[in-house]
């Protein structure tokens, strides 16, 4: 067993150099790489991911991880769980034929660079074969994973282990039973919020500053997290100790990348706050999508978007931008952070029409994988579909169907992950607030506290415990729904004043 276990752990270590190097040149693609640049990159990356194909549905692999889940009580916990995790994704893997598998890590990185020139110049042809190619591939791929169950199911289980249509369609007939009447009340009878003073001009190096305290509040280590700079912010992280965030500066918006931030640090913290005893495991990252948006959607908005949160971060702006705001108070900038206005673009969306946003993605990915919607008749569907939920008229696809870099990743059935991570978290600062005063805390601008209760309970493990469980032992209660619709009621009721 001894030998086999340091087999495994070879294996798993030779495995996880190549999947490092692809992310890093993935990385490296979305952000400093000239454009002309991808070609190659693109080659690089089918050889990389063709040995790490070979690696990951070896027959050795098969023999090791055989050996070990029939001695199940001869390994340690970590063993035994990475052993489990990589029989189930070679099972799959060898589902999908190794041409196909390599074919569609050389489409995807060729999508990602027609998509960026395609969101530039407003030109969604230029992405559409792109784009069938990665519907053609999902389906593909959940038909192999599993014959028998609707592919769009199979899809949500890749970001989110036991999430399917029938919880999703559930739970998003709550969202619109609730935050539509409510989204129409603040409409018609809201009170009106000045927003004006955000939209001036506010110097990218300044918010490269505001930035740096941003990160100083949420606690992140400089030694093992940095920011850089992308089209479309996100976090991507190699080991706890090498976190990165990308974000991206709008010179006349002070809160885009304000807000990209928090929401990017949420994600950081949960992998700087994974166990030490999984450094050096793939187990040694975030469980799922949904649990990473719990904490991102987190501390974007029921701490972020907070009175409380202002008022930490209210002398430092005002610092940095004397000129601009100028006679805008605290609580000018708080009802700013939370004005609710239907609009285009989802990462700048407000807190409460969010989920609508997301509801569109996930009507609209329903119908392409199942194919009641054909991939050239998109735009079409999307500009429709905005304007039944949210009211508003899509001017060009660069702000419409074309603003989300998640399709031409080849990600489908992602994008719920945001709307059940936003419903996680409001349950689990409601069980946090049974141990202790959350935005007295907030306010004090010590968010340590904060993220010790979210270490104890969700970081430290990684992947060793399911999703579900984690969820469940944070919130000491199964997952429910109703604290976010609550949450979302109460919230903006009292900022519209309805
Ligand atoms: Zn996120």
């Amino acid at each position: 067993m001894k030998d086999t276990i340091a087999a495994f752990k070879k294996h798993l270590s030779k495995l996880g150099a190549y999947e490092h190097a692809m992310s890093k040149l993935y990385n490296d693609s979305v952000t400093v790489m000239p454009p002309k640049g991808s070609e190659v990159v693109g080659n690089a990356m089918g050889v990389l991911s063709e040995e790490e194909y070979k690696l990951a549905t070896s027959s050795e692999l098969r023999d090791m991880i055989e050996t070990i889940l029939a001695h199940k009580d001869e390994v340690d916990l970590i063993t035994l769980r990475e052993a489990e995790e990589k029989h189930e994704e070679l099972c799959k893997l060898e589902k999908i034929p190794m041409d196909e598998y390599v074919q569609h890590q050389i489409d995807v990185n060729a999508a990602s660079a027609a998509w960026h020139e395609a969101k530039a110049t407003n030109d969604f042809e230029l992405f559409r074969p792109h784009l069938e190619k990665m519907v053609a591939f999902n389906r593909k791929m959940a038909h192999y994973y599993a014959p028998d169950k609707p592919a769009y199911d199979t899809l949500l289980n890749e970001y989110e282990k036991g999430l399917t249509m029938e919880t999703l369609d559930k739970f998003f007939a709550d969202v619109r039973k609730k935050v539509v009447p409510l989204l129409n009340d603040i409409v018609a009878r809201g009170r009106r919020i000045d927003t004006d003073f955000l939209d001036k001009e506010y110097p990218v190096d300044k918010q490269r500053i505001l930035t740096d305290r941003l990160m100083k509040i949420m606690c992140m280590d400089p030694q093992r997290s940095c920011i850089g700079e992308t089209e479309h912010p996100y976090t991507i992280n190699f080991t706890k100790n090498d976190v990165r965030i990308m974000t991206h500066y709008h010179s006349d918006m002070l809160l885009s990348s304000f807000y990209s931030v928090v929401h990017e640090a949420g994600h950081a913290t949960y992998e700087l706050n994974i166990g030490d005893e999984l450094t050096d495991s793939f187990l040694g990252s975030g469980v799922s999508m949904g649990v990473h948006e719990s904490q991102s959607r987190l501390y974007e908005n029921i701490i972020g978007r907070s009175e409380e949160f202002m008022s930490v971060v209210y002398d430092d702006l005002k610092e940095l931008f004397p000129e601009q705001l100028k006679d805008v108070t605290r609580e000018q900038l708080f009802l700013a952070a939370n004005k609710v206005e239907p609009s285009l673009i989802r990462t700048e969306a407000d807190e409460l029409t969010y989920p609508l946003h997301i509801m569109v993605r996930y009507e609209l990915e329903k119908q392409l994988i199942s194919g009641t919607l054909e991939v050239k008749d998109l735009p079409k569907a999307w500009n429709e579909m905005m304007k039944e939920y949210l009211g508003v008229d899509v001017p060009s696809d660069t702000e419409g169907v074309l603003q989300d870099s998640h399709w031409s990743g080849g990600m489908f059935g992602y994008f719920p992950s945001y709307a059940i991570g936003s419903a996680y978290g409001a349950q689990m600062i409601a069980a946090m607030k049974q141990d202790f005063d959350v935005m007295e805390q907030v306010k004090s601008g010590e968010l340590q506290p904060i993220i010790d209760w979210l270490t104890e309970r969700i970081y430290r493990f990684g992947c060793i415990k399911k999703p579900k469980e984690l969820v469940e032992n944070a919130c000491k209660a199964e997952f429910d729904p109703k604290y976010y619709t609550d949450y979302l009621s109460e919230k903006f009721t009292k900022i519209y004043q309805l």
